[in-house]
């Protein structure tokens, strides 16, 4: 098992997440162990699994325009294992782009989490909207994400520009406030304390640090897992399902179209009618505009029975631990360039085992 750093992601061959943020310490006060109720975690209790493929980069997500025939057309895709994250702040940054000193109707292709906040947000600026799409939710690689508001795994350390890093700046701080204006059960979204084991020492200073807020750093006894270094911090969660499936509504209300169809080629393209056209495609964008940079990171989850009095997230060794109100999320794993989306058997079982383990050496709990 590896374990990752969710400030400066760097993917194992193959590896079982652990993710850890490292965050600025604070006077610590000994305290009981703050009880948390377990999660149950049983071959029995699994409802479902699934395997995602992330439309990873090491050189970053892609905003950029460019001519395309007579029309201008708008990259925003590639945003690895934070596409949820970054969906609004970077289709911020591509409608800023592409809308500047347009007029008339707007095409975007993809109706994933980037697609579909793109289409409200050329909405919200004043233009009628189509997006077209192979596939719409819950049939895209945004359904299956955790949802977890954090900028984890979408770039390697190294790899990237002065340039992109101020659009992943701009990108997360448009996003981290548009979030916090849709808590709530309609979009599906809302705040948890969440732990995460962590071997790093404290660290001070991250330009990243204000979206970990509340974070501490916390001292055995402080916690119920049984695991040595574990900080706590606040983050927003999205059940992806319910959010996608509410932007398709509010598309919708405000009068846009929502049409079925896969493009072959740039030259399909080309061929619509309207003259600015976005490319939401995920990791489509590899095929159908040959960037060969764009990889897969295969991503599987065991999704348990629901359990309402589990009010908090977990990252760790173990794996991670995400309480939806349509079940528990168990993943963790970063499969790099596996282009099969069906779950493994054995890489699921391994998933609940540790997290089994994990739950089971509980030292207080609710
Ligand atoms: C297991 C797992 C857990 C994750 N957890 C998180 C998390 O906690 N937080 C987070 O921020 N991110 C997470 N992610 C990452 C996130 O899911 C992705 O970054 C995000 O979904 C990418 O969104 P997208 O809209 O670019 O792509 P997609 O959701 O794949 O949408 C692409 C759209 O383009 C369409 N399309 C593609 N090619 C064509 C074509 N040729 N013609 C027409 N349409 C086309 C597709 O049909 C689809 O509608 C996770 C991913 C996985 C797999």
């Amino acid at each position: 098992m590896l374990l990752l750093d969710r400030r400066s992601f760097a993917i194992g061959s193959a590896g079982l997440l652990a993710g850890c943020a490292t965050v600025g310490p604070r006077p610590v006060r000994p305290a009981d162990c703050s009880p948390l109720a377990p999660v149950k975690v049983d071959q029995g209790r699994v409802i479902r699994t699934v395997a995602g493929l992330r439309p990873y980069r090491a050189s970053g997500f892609v905003v950029r325009a460019e001519p395309l025939a007579d029309k201008k057309l708008v990259h925003n895709y590639g945003h690895g294992g934070a596409g949820i994250t970054l969906s609004w702040g970077s289709s911020k940054l591509a409608t800023d782009l592409g809308l500047q000193g347009h007029s008339g109707p707007v095409a975007v292709i993809g109706a994933g989490a980037l697609g579909l906040t793109t289409a409200r947000l050329v909405q919200e600026a004043g233009f009628p909207v189509t997006v077209y799409a192979k596939a719409l939710p819950p049939h895209t690689t945004s359904n299956i994400a955790g949802g977890q508001i954090s900028p984890f795994g979408h770039f390697r350390e190294g790899s990237v520009t002065p340039d992109w890093r101020r659009q992943f700046q701009a990108a997360m701080d448009y996003s981290w406030r548009r979030w916090q204006i849709m808590v709530g059960d309609d979009y599906g979204i809302r705040w948890l304390p969440t732990y995460e084991e962590t071997r790093r020492p404290a660290h001070q200073g991250d330009w990243l640090d204000p979206y970990y807020p509340n974070s501490r750093k916390l001292i055995d006894g402080q916690h119920p897992f049984p695991v040595a270094d574990v900080i706590s911090f606040d983050t927003m969660y999205v059940e992806t399902g319910r959010f996608l499936r509410q932007m398709m509504r509010d598309i919708h209300v405000a009068g846009g179209r929502i049409e079925v169809r896969e493009f072959a080629d740039p030259t399909a393209i080309a061929a619509l009618p309207e003259k600015l056209v976005f490319n939401c495609t995920g990791l489509g964008a590899r095929q159908l505009f040959g960037d060969q940079e764009l990889q897969p990171v295969r991503g599987q989850l065991a999704i348990l029975l629901p359990q309402p009095e589990v009010r908090y997230a977990f990252a760790g060794e173990a794996g991670y631990m995400f309480p939806r109100a349509d079940g528990i999320l168990l993943g963790g794993t970063f499969e790099r360039d596996v282009w099969d989306a069906t779950p493994d058997p054995a890489d699921i079982a391994r998933i609940v085992r540790s997290h089994q383990q994990l739950f089971a050496g509980f030292r207080c709990s609710a």
